[in-house]
């Protein structure tokens, strides 16, 4: 099932061998509520709990892809939710610091991802909109919730060189790839439109 997932992700374009390699390894159906073993494979988002999502196949591929992820980088994940992105991360070898802000999510898959293998470098319960500052810089930053905007303390947490994968918008949102060229030169690149679950101001 999971070889056929990675087959109809690869014929919706995604070309990186190491995104697909991942993938082909990670046993999705237990990212998700048992409720949904039946959906596991299906190249569909599913609800995790606190009214949340894990995103969509295609797009945990698409996003990965725009990274360019290469052995050993470090790299910063807001919006850990289930940690299968977490997990297709650290299987292509990276160093992986993630935040998830919901408390009851942070727990269980804090927990979660060591028992199966995966070992994040860093999971913190704390709001994404301010990066993770002790760890700076990233050779490059996911967004995995929509952002109303591109939080500042994203772009300054890059390092140079450094690739930032963010949806922007509210109800939908357009793929927004940032390089970084330099200490103060930003270059954006625009993909196609997605939906996720918006990327909360916390208030605590
Ligand atoms: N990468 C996840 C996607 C989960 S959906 C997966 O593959 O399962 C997006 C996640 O972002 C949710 O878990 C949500 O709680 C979290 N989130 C929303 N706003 C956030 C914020 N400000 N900081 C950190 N996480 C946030």
């Amino acid at each position: 099932m999971r070889q056929q997932l990675v087959k109809v992700v690869k014929g919706k374009g995604i070309k990186n061998e190491k995104v697909l390699e991942a993938m082909s390894k990670i046993p999705r159906h237990l990212f998700m509520d048992s409720s949904f073993l039946d959906h596991a494979y299906q190249d569909k988002a599913f609800p995790i709990g606190a009214d949340q999502t894990i995103s969509q196949p295609y797009t945990v591929a698409f996003q990965t892809e725009l990274l360019e992820i290469k052995d050993g980088d470090k790299v910063l994940e807001i919006g850990t939710g289930s940690g299968y992105q977490t997990a297709v991360l650290c299987l292509m070898g990276a160093k992986v610091f993630s935040i998830e802000r919901q408390q009851e999510l942070f727990k269980k898959t804090s927990k979660f991802l060591p028992k199966l293998g995966y070992r994040a470098k860093k999971l913190i319960f704390g709001d994404g909109y301010k990066g993770m500052p002790d760890e700076a810089p990233f050779n490059s930053i996911i967004v995995t919730a929509g952002a109303p905007f591109i939080p500042t303390p994203l772009l300054s947490q890059l390092a140079i060189g450094g690739r930032l994968v963010i949806p922007v918008g509210d109800d939908v949102q357009t793929m927004t790839l940032i390089i970084r060229k330099g200490t103060k030169q930003f270059e954006k690149h625009e993909f196609g439109e997605f939906r996720f679950v918006p990327l909360l101001e916390d208030k605590n």
